[in-house]
Protein backbone atom coordinates (compact mmCIF):
# COMPACT_ATOMS: atom_id res chain seq x y z
CA UNK A 1 0.00 0.00 0.00
CA UNK A 2 1.36 3.32 -0.80
CA UNK A 3 1.18 6.08 1.91
CA UNK A 4 0.92 9.88 1.63
CA UNK A 5 3.55 11.97 2.68
CA UNK A 6 3.25 11.95 6.59
CA UNK A 7 3.22 15.57 7.22
CA UNK A 8 -0.31 15.36 4.52
CA UNK A 9 -2.09 12.61 6.48
CA UNK A 10 -3.11 14.95 9.10
CA UNK A 11 -4.68 18.00 6.68
CA UNK A 12 -8.46 17.50 5.42
CA UNK A 13 -9.79 18.19 2.11
CA UNK A 14 -11.51 21.37 1.65
CA UNK A 15 -15.43 21.42 0.39
CA UNK A 16 -18.17 23.35 0.43
CA UNK A 17 -21.71 22.19 1.03
CA UNK A 18 -23.87 21.10 -2.22
CA UNK A 19 -26.83 21.75 -1.17
CA UNK A 20 -30.02 22.58 -3.57
CA UNK A 21 -31.51 26.40 -2.87
CA UNK A 22 -33.24 28.90 -4.24
CA UNK A 23 -31.04 31.98 -3.17
CA UNK A 24 -27.41 31.12 -2.46
CA UNK A 25 -25.08 33.48 -0.91
CA UNK A 26 -22.68 31.19 0.63
CA UNK A 27 -19.14 31.79 -1.70
CA UNK A 28 -18.77 35.62 -1.93
CA UNK A 29 -19.30 35.23 -5.59
CA UNK A 30 -20.98 38.52 -7.80
CA UNK A 31 -24.58 38.02 -7.84
CA UNK A 32 -24.50 39.49 -11.46
CA UNK A 33 -22.85 38.21 -14.94
CA UNK A 34 -20.27 39.96 -16.66
CA UNK A 35 -21.40 42.87 -18.57
CA UNK A 36 -23.19 41.38 -22.03
CA UNK A 37 -20.54 43.37 -24.18
CA UNK A 38 -17.83 41.56 -22.47
CA UNK A 39 -19.33 38.61 -23.46
CA UNK A 40 -19.66 39.65 -26.87
CA UNK A 41 -16.13 40.87 -27.18
CA UNK A 42 -14.93 37.71 -25.35
CA UNK A 43 -16.91 35.76 -28.18
CA UNK A 44 -15.19 37.52 -30.95
CA UNK A 45 -11.48 37.20 -29.86
CA UNK A 46 -11.96 33.44 -29.44
CA UNK A 47 -12.43 32.26 -32.66
CA UNK A 48 -9.23 33.95 -33.32
CA UNK A 49 -7.04 31.80 -30.80
CA UNK A 50 -4.44 29.71 -32.41
CA UNK A 51 -5.89 26.49 -30.34
CA UNK A 52 -3.16 24.41 -32.12
CA UNK A 53 -0.65 26.41 -30.46
CA UNK A 54 0.38 26.82 -26.80
CA UNK A 55 -0.57 30.54 -25.01
CA UNK A 56 1.75 33.50 -24.27
CA UNK A 57 3.43 31.91 -21.56
CA UNK A 58 4.11 35.21 -20.14
CA UNK A 59 0.90 36.58 -20.73
CA UNK A 60 2.25 39.28 -22.01
CA UNK A 61 -0.95 41.51 -23.17
CA UNK A 62 -2.86 40.08 -19.88
CA UNK A 63 0.19 41.62 -17.76
CA UNK A 64 -0.02 45.10 -19.67
CA UNK A 65 -3.52 45.64 -18.97
CA UNK A 66 -3.51 44.49 -15.34
CA UNK A 67 -0.31 46.53 -15.28
CA UNK A 68 -2.18 49.86 -17.01
CA UNK A 69 -4.71 49.30 -14.54
CA UNK A 70 -3.15 49.87 -11.75
CA UNK A 71 -0.10 52.12 -12.54
CA UNK A 72 2.66 49.47 -12.07
CA UNK A 73 5.58 48.22 -14.73
CA UNK A 74 3.95 44.27 -16.68
CA UNK A 75 7.67 42.97 -15.08
CA UNK A 76 5.65 43.84 -10.85
CA UNK A 77 2.33 41.66 -12.15
CA UNK A 78 2.02 38.00 -12.01
CA UNK A 79 -1.30 36.15 -12.83
CA UNK A 80 -2.21 33.03 -12.39
CA UNK A 81 -5.31 30.41 -12.25
CA UNK A 82 -7.13 32.46 -9.63
CA UNK A 83 -5.59 33.65 -6.59
CA UNK A 84 -5.43 30.95 -4.75
CA UNK A 85 -3.01 30.09 -7.65
CA UNK A 86 -0.71 33.21 -6.80
CA UNK A 87 -0.79 32.06 -3.13
CA UNK A 88 0.42 28.56 -3.45
CA UNK A 89 2.79 29.97 -6.07
CA UNK A 90 4.40 32.44 -3.62
CA UNK A 91 4.01 29.77 -1.36
CA UNK A 92 6.11 27.04 -3.38
CA UNK A 93 9.25 29.59 -3.74
CA UNK A 94 9.12 31.60 -0.40
CA UNK A 95 7.90 28.83 2.44
CA UNK A 96 8.36 25.14 2.25
CA UNK A 97 10.01 22.59 4.43
CA UNK A 98 12.13 24.04 6.99
CA UNK A 99 10.52 27.83 6.81
CA UNK A 100 7.76 29.07 8.86
CA UNK A 101 4.14 30.69 7.65
CA UNK A 102 2.23 33.04 9.93
CA UNK A 103 -1.30 33.82 9.84
CA UNK A 104 -3.63 35.60 12.28
CA UNK A 105 -6.73 33.70 13.01
CA UNK A 106 -9.52 33.65 12.11
CA UNK A 107 -8.75 34.36 8.67
CA UNK A 108 -8.80 32.80 5.28
CA UNK A 109 -8.22 29.20 5.79
CA UNK A 110 -6.62 28.42 2.34
CA UNK A 111 -3.32 30.24 3.68
CA UNK A 112 -2.59 28.02 5.98
CA UNK A 113 -3.95 24.33 4.32
CA UNK A 114 -1.24 25.83 1.07
CA UNK A 115 1.67 26.73 3.28
CA UNK A 116 1.28 23.32 4.71
CA UNK A 117 0.82 21.65 1.73
CA UNK A 118 4.14 22.99 0.99
CA UNK A 119 5.77 21.76 4.09
CA UNK A 120 6.37 24.92 5.96
CA UNK A 121 5.72 25.18 9.74
CA UNK A 122 2.07 27.46 9.74
CA UNK A 123 2.39 29.59 13.40
CA UNK A 124 -1.34 31.17 14.39
CA UNK A 125 -1.77 34.59 15.90
CA UNK A 126 -4.56 35.62 17.38
CA UNK A 127 -6.97 38.01 17.06
CA UNK A 128 -9.58 40.18 19.50
CA UNK A 129 -12.94 38.63 20.54
CA UNK A 130 -13.76 41.48 18.20
CA UNK A 131 -11.64 40.52 15.37
CA UNK A 132 -9.18 43.08 15.17
CA UNK A 133 -5.42 42.60 15.34
CA UNK A 134 -3.72 44.36 18.34
CA UNK A 135 -0.16 45.32 17.37
CA UNK A 136 1.11 43.64 20.34
CA UNK A 137 0.48 40.58 19.01
CA UNK A 138 1.50 41.16 15.55
CA UNK A 139 4.97 41.81 17.74
CA UNK A 140 5.05 38.69 19.61
CA UNK A 141 4.56 36.56 16.47
CA UNK A 142 7.26 38.05 14.38
CA UNK A 143 9.29 38.54 17.83
CA UNK A 144 8.93 34.37 18.31
CA UNK A 145 8.57 32.76 14.87
CA UNK A 146 10.69 35.13 12.87
CA UNK A 147 8.49 33.91 10.15
CA UNK A 148 9.64 33.53 6.30
CA UNK A 149 6.17 34.61 5.09
CA UNK A 150 2.92 36.19 7.10
CA UNK A 151 -0.20 36.66 5.85
CA UNK A 152 -2.49 39.61 6.18
CA UNK A 153 -6.46 39.87 4.35
CA UNK A 154 -8.29 43.30 4.07
CA UNK A 155 -10.92 43.04 3.99
CA UNK A 156 -10.50 39.64 6.05
CA UNK A 157 -12.29 36.29 5.11
CA UNK A 158 -15.08 35.77 7.08
CA UNK A 159 -14.76 38.49 9.29
CA UNK A 160 -15.20 41.43 6.96
CA UNK A 161 -12.95 43.37 8.29
CA UNK A 162 -10.69 46.27 6.64
CA UNK A 163 -6.96 45.60 8.24
CA UNK A 164 -6.03 49.74 8.88
CA UNK A 165 -3.28 50.65 6.70
CA UNK A 166 -0.26 51.78 10.24
CA UNK A 167 -1.10 47.20 10.88
CA UNK A 168 0.18 46.77 7.03
CA UNK A 169 2.81 49.42 8.01
CA UNK A 170 4.02 48.06 11.09
CA UNK A 171 3.80 44.58 9.52
CA UNK A 172 6.11 45.89 6.93
CA UNK A 173 8.44 47.53 9.97
CA UNK A 174 9.37 44.25 11.79
CA UNK A 175 8.79 41.15 9.49
CA UNK A 176 12.12 39.57 8.77
CA UNK A 177 10.55 37.91 5.41
CA UNK A 178 8.01 38.28 2.56
CA UNK A 179 4.53 39.93 3.77
CA UNK A 180 1.72 39.05 1.49
CA UNK A 181 -1.40 40.97 1.68
CA UNK A 182 -4.30 39.07 0.19
CA UNK A 183 -6.45 41.52 -1.22
CA UNK A 184 -9.37 39.24 -3.08
CA UNK A 185 -12.04 41.78 -1.70
CA UNK A 186 -10.44 45.05 -1.81
CA UNK A 187 -12.57 46.91 -4.63
CA UNK A 188 -15.40 47.04 -1.82
CA UNK A 189 -13.28 48.39 0.57
CA UNK A 190 -11.87 52.02 1.44
CA UNK A 191 -8.19 51.41 1.15
CA UNK A 192 -5.55 49.63 -0.37
CA UNK A 193 -2.14 48.31 0.22
CA UNK A 194 -1.32 48.45 -3.49
CA UNK A 195 0.41 51.91 -2.61
CA UNK A 196 2.61 50.36 -0.65
CA UNK A 197 4.32 47.73 -3.08
CA UNK A 198 7.69 48.87 -4.34
CA UNK A 199 11.08 47.29 -5.41
CA UNK A 200 12.71 47.73 -2.56
CA UNK A 201 9.70 46.56 -0.23
CA UNK A 202 9.61 42.31 0.14
CA UNK A 203 5.41 43.14 -0.07
CA UNK A 204 3.03 41.69 -2.65
CA UNK A 205 -0.50 42.30 -3.01
CA UNK A 206 -3.02 39.69 -4.25
CA UNK A 207 -5.92 40.13 -6.16
CA UNK A 208 -8.44 38.17 -8.22
CA UNK A 209 -10.73 38.50 -11.22
CA UNK A 210 -13.64 35.87 -8.63
CA UNK A 211 -15.53 38.63 -7.59
CA UNK A 212 -15.77 42.23 -8.71
CA UNK A 213 -15.00 41.36 -12.04
CA UNK A 214 -17.92 38.36 -11.93
CA UNK A 215 -15.15 35.75 -13.23
CA UNK A 216 -14.84 33.30 -10.63
CA UNK A 217 -15.95 31.13 -13.67
CA UNK A 218 -12.97 31.71 -15.26
CA UNK A 219 -9.94 31.11 -12.78
CA UNK A 220 -8.03 34.08 -12.58
CA UNK A 221 -5.68 35.91 -10.14
CA UNK A 222 -2.79 37.93 -10.09
CA UNK A 223 -0.64 39.94 -7.54
CA UNK A 224 1.44 42.82 -7.67
CA UNK A 225 4.79 43.00 -5.99
CA UNK A 226 8.72 43.67 -6.96
CA UNK A 227 9.64 42.63 -10.22
CA UNK A 228 12.46 40.62 -8.70
CA UNK A 229 10.36 38.79 -7.03
CA UNK A 230 8.01 38.43 -9.91
CA UNK A 231 10.91 36.67 -11.95
CA UNK A 232 11.32 34.10 -8.72
CA UNK A 233 7.50 33.06 -9.15
CA UNK A 234 7.98 32.91 -12.82
CA UNK A 235 10.81 29.90 -12.40
CA UNK A 236 7.74 27.82 -9.82
CA UNK A 237 4.77 28.09 -11.86
CA UNK A 238 4.29 25.46 -14.37
CA UNK A 239 4.75 26.57 -18.37
CA UNK A 240 2.36 27.93 -19.85
CA UNK A 241 -0.02 27.95 -17.08
CA UNK A 242 -2.50 30.77 -18.25
CA UNK A 243 -4.42 29.07 -20.91
CA UNK A 244 -5.03 31.53 -24.06
CA UNK A 245 -9.03 31.95 -23.16
CA UNK A 246 -8.27 33.49 -19.72
CA UNK A 247 -5.70 35.54 -21.39
CA UNK A 248 -8.04 37.03 -23.35
CA UNK A 249 -10.67 36.84 -20.56
CA UNK A 250 -8.82 39.05 -18.27
CA UNK A 251 -7.33 41.05 -20.86
CA UNK A 252 -11.16 42.16 -22.22
CA UNK A 253 -12.72 42.21 -18.71
CA UNK A 254 -10.44 45.26 -17.59
CA UNK A 255 -11.83 46.98 -20.25
CA UNK A 256 -15.22 47.19 -18.56
CA UNK A 257 -13.93 48.89 -15.48
CA UNK A 258 -16.63 51.59 -15.38
CA UNK A 259 -19.44 48.90 -15.35
CA UNK A 260 -17.55 46.96 -12.84
CA UNK A 261 -17.30 50.18 -10.48
CA UNK A 262 -20.97 50.41 -10.41
CA UNK A 263 -21.32 46.89 -9.65
CA UNK A 264 -19.11 47.64 -6.90
CA UNK A 265 -21.41 50.17 -5.70
CA UNK A 266 -24.71 48.49 -5.89
CA UNK A 267 -23.24 46.05 -3.60
CA UNK A 268 -21.30 48.12 -1.12
CA UNK A 269 -25.00 50.09 -1.14
CA UNK A 270 -26.68 46.64 -0.41
CA UNK A 271 -23.93 45.35 1.94
CA UNK A 272 -24.95 48.59 4.06
CA UNK A 273 -28.52 47.73 4.10
CA UNK A 274 -27.77 44.54 5.09
CA UNK A 275 -25.69 45.54 8.13
CA UNK A 276 -28.26 48.17 8.94
CA UNK A 277 -31.30 45.64 8.92
CA UNK A 278 -29.17 43.22 10.75
CA UNK A 279 -28.31 45.96 13.23
CA UNK A 280 -31.69 46.00 14.53
CA UNK A 281 -32.46 42.23 15.03
CA UNK A 282 -31.02 40.25 17.87
CA UNK A 283 -27.52 39.63 16.37
CA UNK A 284 -24.29 40.89 16.71
CA UNK A 285 -22.74 41.95 12.81
CA UNK A 286 -19.78 42.35 12.65
CA UNK A 287 -18.15 45.73 10.39
CA UNK A 288 -17.59 44.24 6.49
CA UNK A 289 -15.23 46.19 3.96
CA UNK A 290 -16.04 43.14 1.65
CA UNK A 291 -18.68 41.70 -0.23
CA UNK A 292 -20.17 39.44 2.77
CA UNK A 293 -21.33 40.25 6.23
CA UNK A 294 -20.36 37.85 9.24
CA UNK A 295 -23.07 37.73 12.24
CA UNK A 296 -24.21 36.28 15.06
CA UNK A 297 -27.40 35.41 16.85
CA UNK A 298 -26.75 36.73 20.42
CA UNK A 299 -27.82 35.01 23.75
CA UNK A 300 -31.09 35.16 24.96
CA UNK A 301 -33.28 33.11 26.75
CA UNK A 302 -34.60 31.41 23.57
CA UNK A 303 -31.62 31.83 22.05
CA UNK A 304 -31.36 29.43 18.86
CA UNK A 305 -27.39 28.60 17.92
CA UNK A 306 -25.76 29.56 14.54
CA UNK A 307 -25.85 26.22 13.21
CA UNK A 308 -29.48 25.92 14.11
CA UNK A 309 -30.22 29.60 11.85
CA UNK A 310 -28.20 28.38 9.44
CA UNK A 311 -30.69 25.48 9.21
CA UNK A 312 -33.66 27.46 9.30
CA UNK A 313 -32.70 29.85 6.38
CA UNK A 314 -31.77 26.34 4.51
CA UNK A 315 -35.68 25.65 4.82
CA UNK A 316 -36.49 28.70 3.69
CA UNK A 317 -34.17 28.09 0.34
CA UNK A 318 -31.62 30.91 1.70
CA UNK A 319 -28.00 29.27 1.61
CA UNK A 320 -24.89 31.03 4.01
CA UNK A 321 -21.67 30.25 4.92
CA UNK A 322 -21.95 28.09 8.18
CA UNK A 323 -18.91 29.33 9.73
CA UNK A 324 -20.10 28.43 13.81
CA UNK A 325 -18.05 25.14 13.95
CA UNK A 326 -15.00 27.05 12.70
CA UNK A 327 -12.32 27.75 15.17
CA UNK A 328 -12.79 31.27 17.11
CA UNK A 329 -16.20 31.76 15.01
CA UNK A 330 -18.36 30.16 17.31
CA UNK A 331 -22.41 30.82 16.24
CA UNK A 332 -21.25 32.87 13.30
CA UNK A 333 -22.94 32.99 9.87
CA UNK A 334 -21.66 34.46 6.59
CA UNK A 335 -23.52 35.96 3.98
CA UNK A 336 -22.62 36.73 0.79
CA UNK A 337 -24.34 40.27 -0.59
CA UNK A 338 -26.53 39.24 -3.40
CA UNK A 339 -29.05 40.82 -5.81
CA UNK A 340 -31.10 43.34 -4.10
CA UNK A 341 -34.42 40.75 -4.13
CA UNK A 342 -31.73 37.86 -2.75
CA UNK A 343 -30.73 40.16 0.05
CA UNK A 344 -34.48 40.85 1.24
CA UNK A 345 -35.26 37.57 0.92
CA UNK A 346 -32.37 36.88 3.15
CA UNK A 347 -33.21 38.91 5.37
CA UNK A 348 -36.93 37.91 5.49
CA UNK A 349 -36.04 34.94 5.72
CA UNK A 350 -33.90 35.59 8.93
CA UNK A 351 -35.95 37.78 10.72
CA UNK A 352 -39.06 34.68 10.53
CA UNK A 353 -36.74 31.89 11.70
CA UNK A 354 -35.05 34.31 14.45
CA UNK A 355 -38.71 35.22 15.71
CA UNK A 356 -40.10 31.96 15.22
CA UNK A 357 -37.79 29.40 16.07
CA UNK A 358 -38.53 27.85 12.93
CA UNK A 359 -34.67 26.85 12.93
CA UNK A 360 -33.52 23.14 13.52
CA UNK A 361 -35.08 21.06 11.19
CA UNK A 362 -33.19 18.80 9.27
CA UNK A 363 -34.24 19.33 5.66
CA UNK A 364 -34.34 16.65 3.44
CA UNK A 365 -32.11 18.08 1.22
CA UNK A 366 -28.90 17.98 3.35
CA UNK A 367 -27.23 15.40 5.10
CA UNK A 368 -24.87 15.88 8.30
CA UNK A 369 -21.41 14.99 6.59
CA UNK A 370 -22.15 17.06 4.21
CA UNK A 371 -22.67 20.34 6.94
CA UNK A 372 -19.29 19.05 8.46
CA UNK A 373 -17.70 19.28 5.43
CA UNK A 374 -18.28 23.00 5.03
CA UNK A 375 -14.73 24.10 4.54
CA UNK A 376 -14.10 27.24 4.08
CA UNK A 377 -12.15 27.67 0.66
CA UNK A 378 -14.63 30.95 -0.62
N1 LIG B 1 -8.32 35.09 -0.92
C1 LIG B 1 -9.43 35.23 -0.21
C2 LIG B 1 -9.39 36.05 1.03
C3 LIG B 1 -10.61 34.60 -0.61
O1 LIG B 1 -11.71 34.72 0.13
C4 LIG B 1 -10.61 33.83 -1.80
C5 LIG B 1 -11.81 33.10 -2.32
N2 LIG B 1 -12.96 33.30 -1.81
C6 LIG B 1 -9.43 33.72 -2.50
C7 LIG B 1 -8.30 34.36 -2.04
C8 LIG B 1 -9.32 32.88 -3.74
O2 LIG B 1 -9.94 33.43 -4.79
P1 LIG B 1 -9.73 32.92 -6.26
O3 LIG B 1 -8.83 31.72 -6.22
O4 LIG B 1 -11.08 32.63 -6.77
O5 LIG B 1 -9.08 34.06 -6.98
Amino acid sequence: MIRVRDDLRALEGYHSAQVDVRVRLNTNESPEPPPPAFRDAVAAEVSRIDWHRYPDRAATELREAIAEAHGVDPAQVFAANGSNEVLQTVLLAYAGPGRTVATFEPTYQMHAQIARVTGATVVEGERAADFTLDPEEVIRVIETFQPDVVFLTSPNNPTGLVEPADRVRQLLEIAPGLVVVDEAYAQFADWSALDLVSEDRPLVVTRTFSKTWSMAGARLGYLIGPSWLVAELEKVVLPYHLDAFKQVAGRLALRFSDEMDDRVQQVVSERDRITTTLADMPVDVFPSGANFVLFRPTQGIERLSGHAVWQGLIDRSVLVRDCSSWPRLENCLRVTVGTPAENSEFLDALQIVLEGGEAGQPSNEIVGSEVAADGENS
